[in-house]
Order: structure tokens, then sequence, then C-alpha cells
């Protein structure tokens, strides 16, 4: 039970935050009415205000200066981190440079032809089975772009009321993410995982309560069109009398994924129909895209109509305007995931097992092995993780004991058997 002797928190009446929530920013309280103060961030905002209203700066500079690359930058530096994926890839990179040139516009105020042109947001949905890269792109644009993540469950969500977590605590996380700094969580990056999981059960609108499927569809279209929330700042439950935080959304890019099992389906049915003439619409198209489809992902042929079908409500779909199929990963691309980006899952054990003076090399015959393993698992490159780690037991528990110069080589038999081995290493002597 709370200690009703306890002095209450001063509470910025701009922004909702409390000391506790911002330990190095000072809070000055009102003379006037007891718990209310302003936050020092809100007085620095408040003072550009001024500034700007003076003449002295006519333009603010804004607290987070935001990094817009070009598309073709943000691409590179996916490539660097992410095997395959060209089509999602691309399409990221134009919707995320769009994303932030449209904020850096209202930011410097638009001086251009079309000032009066108002950009879109274009939130993104990603389509692609589990372990394709999905959260690997999310997290990649965000460190590229210098602005907070976080990650969210759609499965753990439930329409306000219900036992679950409220849609607003997805915005907490970002704020959390961003250390309590309301204007980089602004123009922070959510993802949202398992969107497929929320599908509503029936394609009519249901009678009983869907407190999971569409009722979280429902709160999350708002957040995703851009609104002022209210987010309770420790999270839970919100209540009449708690103090809450305003976060705009506005300018905050939702990333939405999931695996959409069975959306291919729906797919090829409407591509089929089309194909047999049923439909009213009929696209001469159709019979090459559903044999395109059969070849590569289903997925890249998806229309909003499709994902109204599998469950989703349309104002949500008509919120994600922007699609991107990820296809499954091939052998060979699962090898390149093990070896080929920036932070691969071997460039790991090779740098640690470095440190205890020991050589890491797998033959190509042994990545073979693994990616085939793990395609059999049907579980993407996140099987990968799994499988070395097995395979590395004994190695790392070895590692750190023995000293002088020693090499462990897995090649094709050590990735069968599941036991691999560190041998020493005769150093030839220099001098005969
Ligand atoms: P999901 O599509 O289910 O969100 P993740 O992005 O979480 O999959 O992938 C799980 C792990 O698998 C990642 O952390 C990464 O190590 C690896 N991975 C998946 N796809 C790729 C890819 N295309 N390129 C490189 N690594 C990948």
């Amino acid at each position: 039970m709370a200690d009703k002797n306890k002095p209450k928190e001063p509470v910025c009446g701009f922004c909702g935050a409390t000391p506790s929530m911002k330990k190095n920013v000072p809070f000055v309280p009102s003379g006037c009415f007891d718990g209310l103060a302003i936050c020092g961030d809100c007085l620095k905002r408040g003072n550009l205000a001024l500034e700007s209203f003076a003449g002295k700066a006519a333009r603010p500079e804004p607290k987070a200066p935001l990094k817009v690359p070009t598309p073709a930058e943000i691409k590179a530096e996916l490539d660097k981190y992410v095997v395959g994926q060209e089509q999602a890839k691309r399409v990221l990179s134009v919707a995320v440079h769009n994303h932030y040139r449209r904020i850096q516009l209202q930011r410097g105020g638009a001086a251009d032809a079309y000032a009066d042109v108002e950009l879109d947001k274009s939130n993104v949905l990603l389509l692609g089975p589990t372990g394709s890269g999905k959260t690997l792109l999310a997290r990649t644009l965000a460190k590229f772009l210098d602005v907070p993540f976080a990650i969210s469950d759609a499965t753990t969500l439930t329409e306000a009321g219900y036992v679950g977590e409220d849609v607003e605590n997805i915005l907490l996380r970002l704020y959390q993410a961003a250390d309590g700094d309301m204007e980089r969580t602004q123009i922070g990056i959510i993802y949202i995982d398992e969107l497929d999981k929320i599908s509503r059960k029936s394609e009519n609108p249901s009678i009983t309560r869907d407190v999971s499927g569409e009722g979280v569809q429902q709160a999350l279209l708002k957040i995703l069109e851009g609104t002022v929330a209210n987010v309770p700042p420790q999270g839970g439950r919100k209540h009449p009398q708690q103090e809450c935080l305003h976060i705009d959304t506005t300018n905050i890019l939702f990333i939405c994924g999931g695996a959409f099992v069975g959306l291919d389906k729906v797919i090829s049915r409407r591509c089929n129909k089309q194909v047999l003439g049923f439909e009213e619409e009929t696209d001469p198209a159709a019979a090459n895209s559903a044999e395109q489809a059969a070849e590569s992902s289903p997925f890249t042929l998806c229309r909003p109509e499709d994902l109204v079908r599998y469950g989703l409500i349309p104002e949500l779909v008509g919120r994600l305007p922007v699609f991107a199929a990820l296809e499954p990963l091939s052998l060979d691309e699962l090898v390149r995931v093990l070896t080929e980006p920036k932070n691969s899952l071997i460039r790991q054990y090779t740098r640690m097992l470095a440190l205890e003076g020991v050589e890491l090399d797998f033959t190509p015959g042994a990545l073979k092995k693994l990616a085939a393993e793990c395609l059999e698992r049907g579980t993407g490159a996140r099987g990968l993780r799994a499988l070395l780690e097995k395979l590395m037991l004994n190695v790392m528990f070895d590692a750190p004991s023995g000293s002088g110069t020693r090499k462990c080589v897995i090649d094709e038999r050590a990735v069968e058997s599941g036991e691999a081995k560190i041998v020493s290493v005769k150093r030839p002597s220099a001098r005969k």
C-alpha cells in the first residue's frame, strides 16, 4: 500500500515526468500549485520557442539531430548485417528515408515549391517466415539511424481493461530506450512482432468480444496513425488519478512483422480465382504472377485485401501502407549468414577463441552441413545459434584451461558427430 505520509513527487505539467523518471534533470517547482513543476527538458524547449519568437533563432535547432541517409546508404548498411532479402531491404530503405525526410521537413520549415503538400507517414509491414531477418532488419536500421528502438510482441497485448498488456506499454518501452528523452522517443522506431497472431478469429465482425485479436487491432490503430497517447509512467494499467506521460506518436515509425502462416494460401486462392475468371476483376498478369509466387515467396504478391481476409481489420491494413516480403533463407544464404555479416556467429566464436589463444577454422563442408541441418529444422537462421552452441560447448569449456598455440578445425565429420576438439600446434623451430 502507498505510504500516505511520504511527500508526493513533483510532476512536470508539460510532459508528465517526475524526478524519479528523469534522474539527471532539474525540476523547477510551481510557485502556486502544490506538486506541479516544470522539468529541465521542457524548460529548454520553452527557451527555444521564446528565442524563435523573438526572432533570435528563426529555426530552432532540434535537440535530437536527425541523420537522414539516402536509401542507397541505408541499404548498404543493411547489407553489412542482413543476408539476402534484397526486395525487403530496398522497400525498407526507401520507407525509412522518406519517413525521416518528412520529419526533417517539419522541423526545418519547408522551403520547397510543394511546401503545402503534406507527406503521409508510412509504417511498414514485414511478411516472412520465422528466422528470416525481420527483427534483425528493424534493429539494424535503428542502430544506424541512432534513434531509440523498442521491440514489442503483439501476442502479449490485450484490449484495455482485460488481463494482459495495454497497447500504450509499447510506447513506454520506447521512452525507456530513449532514457526518458521525450524528444528522441517521439522520433524512434517500434518493432511490433507477431502481428499475425492478433488477427481476428473470423472475417465477419465478432459477436463475442475478441480482446486479444480485434480489440488489440483497434487499440493499435490510433498509435500507428499518430496521436498523443497517455502512457502510465510505471507501466501497467492506466488509472484515473495517475499522472501520465504524453507521447506524440506522429513521428514514430512502426515496423510490424509476422510469419502470417496460411497467408500464402489466401494469396494463391485469389490469384487462382483470377486466373480461372471467377472474379469480376480479371488480371492478365495473374497467371504469370501465380507462377512467380510458386517460385519465390507468394508474399511478394500480397495485397491489402489478402490481409483483411487473413484477419486484420481494414483500418489497420490501411495504416501499414508499405509491405515487404521476406523469403525463406536458402541453404547458400544460411551458409552466408554463418560467415558474412559483420557480427556473424562464426566471427563471434573466432574472436572469443582467439582471446584464449585458439585459432578456429570451419571447413566449407562443415558450414554446409550446419546450414542443411538448420534448414531441416525449419526455424530459419534462428536455429543456427542453437546448433553451434551445442557443437562448440566442449571447445568453449576447454579453451580457457589450456596454453600455448592451439587450433580447432571443424569439418563435416565434427558436425555430424557433434564433437569438436582443440589440438595443440607445435611451432616450427626457428633455426635448424
Ligand atoms: P524473425 O524474422 O523471426 O524476426 P530474426 O530477425 O529475429 O528473425 O532472426 C533471428 C536471428 O537469425 C538473427 O538474430 C540473426 O542472427 C539471424 N538471421 C535471420 N535472418 C538473417 C539474415 N537474413 N541475415 C543474417 N542473419 C539472419
